[in-house]
């Protein structure tokens, strides 16, 4: 039998100085404890220091000069967690807060995500510390090529295929992608978030935002309502964020705020046209991480410092970053008589503020299913570089609200509790690890 606290304390033992991923671990361990305890099966195979502990990490030094000339360093990641299911899969994220453990932390999360797409993907983490905020697109550029000649020697499109993330967009993509087929003249699709000219997937670039509000309308349909008319605070005002507005406009709600590092923007009538969806895009691709001008632009009041998370609205769903929303957000939060929470960042809860909402019997999406939709839709575009052809937007986005769907039902199989109350984390957890599990058992150590 497993015991929680001596397993957590061993693995803080061998896991030194890497919070994030400590509470990944925890995260999930809550959910699938007793599930794990009740087969001896898993007990006898070791399953969980197995399952927690990565297949290998790469660490490499990337060297790039700056527009003054400068010769500058940064660290690079690639964490090939767990490849039972499928190929290593996951995206790589450019911030300056990346260290081993966020890397951990999301490739650990990453396996479990993927398990729940179906799709046959084993979970991968990477990225470095560089910051893009301020660079020029040749700073960029020469970064990309850099970290590629590095990282091409660890991937491969049937071992690893690498995505963007925070900080890493289509542009990144692309000099990532160029730099790769310079060095091994090969068109094999080794990332995924190509353009769409160059054997992208259409609806990629949507794919997380869309999934995230296609996952929330099944939750919102399962309690007796609909989206129609539904208020929704969103933080961030990246990819995520943008792909969240425009579905949740067609879906009929309204998102009313989007946010930066530096507050949040407050838009009673929407951010729901083209122009300010057209608009954040551009925001993003200034590269200077700020948010307030979307205020100027359109009118409305920014909040300096402050984020979304004081307004009353029926639906909150964090887009941007780890431990964005705290304790003291999601007190705030269901005092003002939020109705569901859609956590479609990474770990964007707190473990303090998922449970007040649990506790709360408020139905919580935990990222791993809520933003599933991203790398669901990747895993169709390795199928089709695999298939030499590509697919209608109109079948991509079939395809996506099907495995949306999916992830729902399983969700609601595994974390329905007794007094009816859908435990989405628990659900979500239990279900992604079943896969992964069973599969390693299957594979033999
Ligand atoms: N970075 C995204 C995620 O967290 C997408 C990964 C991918 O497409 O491989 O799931």
């Amino acid at each position: 039998m497993y015991d929680r606290k001596k397993f957590i304390s061993e693995l803080e033992m061998r896991n030194p100085g890497e919070p994030e991923f400590i509470q990944a671990v925890s995260e999930v361990l809550d959910s699938v404890l007793d599930f794990v305890n009740a087969d001896p099966e898993y007990i006898d195979a070791r399953i969980l220091e197995r399952i927690t502990e990565p297949d290998r990490v790469f660490m490499f030094k990337v060297e790039w000069e700056n527009d003054e000339g400068e010769i500058c360093v940064n660290k690079g990641y690639r964490v090939q967690f767990n490849n039972s299911i499928g190929p290593y899969k996951g995206g790589l994220r450019f911030h300056p807060s990346v260290t081993l453990s966020t890397m951990k932390f999301l490739g650990f999360e990453q396996t479990f995500k993927n398990s729940l797409t179906t799709l046959p993907m084993g979970g991968g983490k990477g990225g470095s510390d560089f910051n893009p905020k301020g660079k020029s697109d040749s700073e960029i550029l020469r970064f990309c090529r850099s970290f590629m000649t590095e990282l091409q020697k660890y991937i491969g499109p049937e071992t690893d295929v690498p995505a963007g993330d925070v900080g890493v967009g289509s542009r990144e993509i692309g000099y990532l992608y160029g730099q790769y087929k310079r060095l091994r003249s090969e068109n094999t699709g080794v990332l995924t978030g190509k353009g769409r000219n160059w054997g992208g997937s259409l609806i990629r670039p949507e794919a997380t935002g869309y999934g995230s509000m296609y996952f929330a309308n099944e939750i919102v349909l399962k309690h007796g309502e609909t989206l129609e008319g539904k208020t929704i605070a969103v933080s961030g005002f990246g990819n995520v964020a943008w792909g969240a507005c425009i579905k949740a406009s067609e879906l009929g709600a309204k998102v009313v705020t989007i946010s930066g590092p530096d507050g949040y923007v407050y838009d009673p009538d929407g951010v729901s046209t083209q122009e300010k969806w057209d608009y954040m895009l551009e925001l993003r691709a200034s590269n200077n991480d700020v948010v307030e001008p979307y205020a100027k632009r359109f009118g409305v009041e920014f909040f300096p410092g402050k984020k979304p998370w004081e307004r009353k609205v029926d639906i909150a769903c964090p887009c941007a970053f780890q431990n964005e929303l705290n304790l003291e957000d999601a007190k705030a939060l269901v005092a003002s008589g939020v109705k569901y929470v859609i956590e479609t960042s990474n770990m964007g809860c707190t473990a303090e503020a998922m449970s007040c909402f649990i506790e709360n019997k408020i139905p919580f999406g935990p990222g791993k299913a809520a933003n599933a939709g991203g790398v669901a839709v990747s895993g169709l575009e390795m199928s089709q570089n695999s298939l030499k052809y590509s697919w209608e937007a109109s079948e991509v986005d079939a395809k996506l609200k099907r495995i949306m769907r999916d992830i729902h039902e399983a969700c609601v199989a595994d974390g329905t509790e007794a007094d009816g109350y859908i435990n989405y984390v628990k659900g979500a957890n239990i279900a992604g690890f079943r896969k992964v599990a069973d599969s390693m058992l299957d594979l033999g150590y």
